[in-house]
């Protein structure tokens, strides 16, 4: 890694998280447990943050071209210091919009963009579809097809999505579908739906463990047609792409990893976000409660859990703003230092927010306080975007060379 990486964090990007964590605390915090119980997309508070300029287009291409890298970070991890769930319903269409950056042309992303977000009076939300019942860690065996009808200048899209954070509920949703099925994860491109396309439905909606308000949920396209122009990038690029693989040679990575790439660090905030809570309800809770004529944090017991959950929130820290640094000033991620970052924040969340429970008790087992949630939430994050044993086979055939299976 080059050795001109900064911890100095721009007074800009200090601003950004002193505004957002003051939203984190006011709005989503007090709302955390009534939208887990509900299930629900929160759109009050949707509409807040659109209301209050967090949930824009434009703060979130300003994050993206912030010149330290830390600042899209920052953004995430105080939204999910918050809560996750709420703050998953208002940020996945950054997801969705990371998509559009990687594969999109400049045009695709100055339409897109703005219908992904909405206007700050009527704010919509962007879905990212790649992942489907038979196709979930196995990118490449993705069977929703895309076939381009010439006469009509139109694709055509069939197939059925799993899992698809805001599914059947986005004004604009993105999806990974096979060209060139023979050709696996390369064979694949990722298409704009518009909204109110016919042929494109939202299928069961799922009930979960955790990060319970948002919307996770099946899609179905059914001869959904789209217009020639709406693929990632353009039909061109990708046409040559495509013969300049079935001719042999090699091509830059296929779509749905492109967008992981970029995500990754950023789902790493996310997960930080949770820990970081659940280790300061923890540290106050043992700092209070006494047994045995004595704090709690007095035992060592104790005091070495928090020693531990500490040190790993902050080194899953330096991780993600690692990979944020490197991204920003296009150093490749050589030792898949973007997955590094995801992997470590991930399981650190998990851990932490066991421990959390482990020193609250009975009560942190209870629903009367907040680290049984957190625990919940932070679960998903060893599972989407990429399990935690994916990321090790990522990182792994990095650093050997070899394709580890
Ligand atoms: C709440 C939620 C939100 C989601 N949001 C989205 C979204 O917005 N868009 C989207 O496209 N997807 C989304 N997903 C899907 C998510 O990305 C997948 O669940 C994830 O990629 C894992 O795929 P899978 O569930 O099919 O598990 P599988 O791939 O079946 O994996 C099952 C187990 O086998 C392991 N495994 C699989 N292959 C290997 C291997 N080669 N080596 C070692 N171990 C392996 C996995 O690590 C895992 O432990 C979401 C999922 C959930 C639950």
């Amino acid at each position: 890694m080059d050795a001109t990486f900064s911890m100095e964090v721009p007074e800009e990007v200090v601003h950004v998280r002193d505004w957002v964590h003051e939203f984190a605390e006011d709005v989503i915090r007090p709302a955390a447990a009534e939208w887990d119980e509900r299930e629900e997309t929160p759109w009050p508070i949707i509409q807040e943050a659109a209301k209050v300029g967090l949930y824009t287009p434009d703060l979130f291409v300003q994050m993206a071209a912030e010149a330290s890298g830390l600042g899209m970070l920052v953004v995430f991890e105080e939204m999910f210091w918050g809560d996750a769930g709420i703050a998953l319903s208002v940020l996945a269409t950054g997801l969705a919009a990371a998509a559009l950056a990687a594969n999109g042309t400049p045009e695709q992303l100055g339409e897109w963009l703005p219908q992904m977000f909405g206007t700050p009076d009527e704010p919509k939300l962007a879905a990212f579809c790649s992942s489907e019942p038979g196709a979930g860690s196995d990118v490449g065996a993705v069977r929703t097809r895309a076939v381009y009808d010439e006469a009509a200048d139109e694709w055509v899209l069939n197939g059925t999505k799993t899992w698809a954070t805001n599914g059947g509920i986005a004004n604009v949703h993105v999806v990974v579908a096979s060209v060139d099925p023979e050709l696996g994860t390369r064979g694949q491109a990722s298409f704009i739906v518009p909204p109110g396309t016919p042929g494109l439905s939202q299928g069961q909606k799922f009930k979960k463990h955790g990060i319970r308000a948002s919307h996770t949920a099946e899609v179905v396209l059914d001869d959904v047609r789209i217009p020639g122009e709406l693929i990632l990038g353009g039909r061109e690029r990708f046409e040559q792409r495509l013969a300049k693989i079935r001719s042999g040679q090699r091509t830059a990575s296929q779509a749905a990893m492109m967008t992981f790439e970029r995500t990754r660090p950023v789902v790493g905030a996310m997960a930080l976000g949770i820990a970081r809570a659940a280790y300061e309800y923890a540290l106050q809770y043992a700092c209070q409660r006494e047994q045995f004529g004595k704090k709690i944090a007095e035992f060592q017991a104790i005091a070495f859990k928090l020693a531990d959950m500490k040190s790993r929130i902050d080194a899953s820290r330096m991780l993600v703003w690692r990979a944020g640094w490197m991204q920003r000033n296009n150093k490749p991620f050589s030792s898949a230092e973007g997955s590094m970052a995801k992997l470590f924040a991930s399981e650190t969340a998990v851990y932490v927010t066991d421990e959390a429970i482990q020193i609250l008790g009975g009560n942190g087992y209870t629903r009367e306080y907040p680290v049984e949630r957190m625990h919940r939430d932070a679960k998903i994050f060893t599972i989407f975007e990429g399990t935690s044993e994916i990321q090790r086979l990522v990182i792994g055939r990095a650093l050997t060379g070899l394709p580890i299976r």
